[in-house]
């Protein structure tokens, strides 16, 4: 059997991650707070299936999946509507939570992975800067190396000391508040508004969602400030005023969740830790997809531990992942980080307005499989074309200022983001990880 790998929490990157591990010959075991018959939200995702490629999975048989519709965005004035028109070879699949759970569990079951379930992960133990294991309600648990996957709340990334330079919490902002349900569904709806997403709906700062399907209707409502029950049903009122799809009966769901909707985690990793996943911050900051970006890092980090020869999991040898993760995911997202806070601060009549002068137009909307990073999302663009694409269209100064201001701190995230040490060294670290989270300032 080969080193000791614990893996805190059971989720997409913690499992897939713990299989690959597993595959070659560690010896793994995931703790997982929940019970296996209450893993996974009931509901669906929505996420690139090359996710399962990258993994060296063949994809779960096709009654377990189809693909996605394409969204319709409107402004809070709901007068301009703009329809994805996603390449065929672009578009995500559609799969339920659970399903995923099921397939990908199997796998890493079949790899000899342990899981523990109903084991709640408290804190990390350290041995002066190294992660030596965990305490949990089980009791205490010591491994070579500790995987952090127990998503954005991370109890072991929240506990690291201030001198790793791993940052402990997400700030304002950087978290989606969100409500999800699947209603009965009272009517047929066109096509076009099969699956709509209103923006700032309200002047609100977020979105809503209502997902119009075969047997129900999905509505997704989502804030940046925390959201309670008396704002859910009042919103869910306002909405069936303009969606005769939504019931009132709950079919499905019906939970408050967090989505981390912000750069990724400055540092990934410290002697004997590394963090994947939600727990890392690797969603798409403006569309909160973190699949198939948590099954990629889990091909990355799995590829750098085995590439660890000396068996030390250090910082030092552990940095290859967070600049293979950089290089190939996080310089993308970075970007996008700078672009949802120009988000947070538009004003409804602003949104309105660049929607209607096609400062954002059907295609810069088209988010296909591939759109991980700001010129991907916007067809392909150069910064130069989008410079000019701007400049040509932006007629209101409060929009212009705002934009402006996100193409500077756009510039400089970026700069930031690729200026990163390439190999391990504390003081070079900390002093470019302050840098970096200096970079998304609301
Ligand atoms: C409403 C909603 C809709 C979403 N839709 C999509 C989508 O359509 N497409 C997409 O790509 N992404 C979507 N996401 C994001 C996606 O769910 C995450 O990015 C992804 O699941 C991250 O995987 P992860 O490995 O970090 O694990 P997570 O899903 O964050 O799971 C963490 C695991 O750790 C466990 N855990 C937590 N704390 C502890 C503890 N203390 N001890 C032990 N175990 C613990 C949890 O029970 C959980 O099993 C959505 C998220 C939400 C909330």
């Amino acid at each position: 059997m080969g080193r000791k790998i614990i893996v805190t929490g059971g989720g997409h990157g913690g499992i897939t991650a713990a299989m690959l591990l597993a595959k070659n010959g560690f010896d793994v075991t995931v703790f997982e707070k929940n019970s296996r018959e209450n893993m996974g939200h009931d509901w669906t995702d929505i996420f690139d299936k090359k996710g399962f490629t990258e993994l060296g999975l063949e994809l779960p048989s096709k009654e377990l999946y189809k693909l996605k519709h394409d969204m319709t965005f409107y402004g809070p004035a709901m007068q301009t509507a703009l329809h994805q028109n996603t390449p065929a070879d672009q578009l995500e699949i559609q799969m339920e939570r659970r399903d995923i759970y099921n397939y990908i569990i199997g796998k890493a079951e079949d790899a000899g992975v342990k899981l523990v379930y109903d084991c709640e992960v408290v804190a990390p133990i350290l041995f002066g800067n190294r992660v030596v294991g965990i305490k949990t309600s089980g009791g205490d648990e010591f491994a070579d190396l500790v995987i952090d996957a127990c998503g954005m709340d991370s109890p072991v990334r929240r506990a690291l000391p201030e001198s790793l330079g791993i940052q402990n919490e997400a700030i304002e902002y950087e978290q989606f508040y969100v409500y999800r349900a699947f209603w009965n569904k009272t009517a047929e709806v066109e096509d076009i508004d099969k699956f709509k997403v209103l923006m700032l709906p309200e002047g609100k700062l977020g979105i809503s969602w209502i997902a119009t399907e075969e047997e129900h209707t999905d509505v997704l409502i989502g804030r940046f400030l925390p959201l309670d029950t008396d704002e859910v049903d009042r919103t869910m009122d306002v909405l069936r005023l303009s969606n005769p799809s939504i019931g009132t009966q709950i079919l499905r769901g019906g939970q408050f969740v967090k989505i981390p909707v912000r750069q990724p985690l400055g540092v990934l990793v410290a002697d004997g830790y590394a963090a994947i996943g939600d727990s890392a911050f690797m969603t798409v900051p403006i569309i909160g997809s973190g699949i198939a970006n948590s099954f990629k890092a889990a091909r990355i980090l799995a590829d750098a531990i085995v590439a660890d020869k000396d068996e030390a999991y250090s910082a030092e040898s552990l940095w290859k992942y967070q600049t293979e993760f950089y290089k190939r995911i996080g310089s993308g997202l970075a970007p996008l980080a700078c672009v949802k806070l120009m988000l947070t601060r538009l004003e409804g009549h602003e949104l309105d307005y660049i929607f209607a002068t096609g400062i954002l137009n059907a295609d810069d909307m088209t988010i296909g499989a591939d759109s991980t990073n700001l010129a991907s999302m916007l067809g392909g663009m150069s910064f130069d074309d989008i410079k000019i694409k701007l400049g040509g269209l932006i007629n209101d100064k409060t929009v212009l200022k705002k934009v402006v201001r996100m193409g500077l701190e756009l510039v400089k995230a970026t700069a930031v983001t690729a200026a990163m040490p390439k190999k391990y060294d504390r003081t070079a670290v900390l002093k470019w990880v302050k840098e970096y989270n200096e970079c998304f300032k609301q």
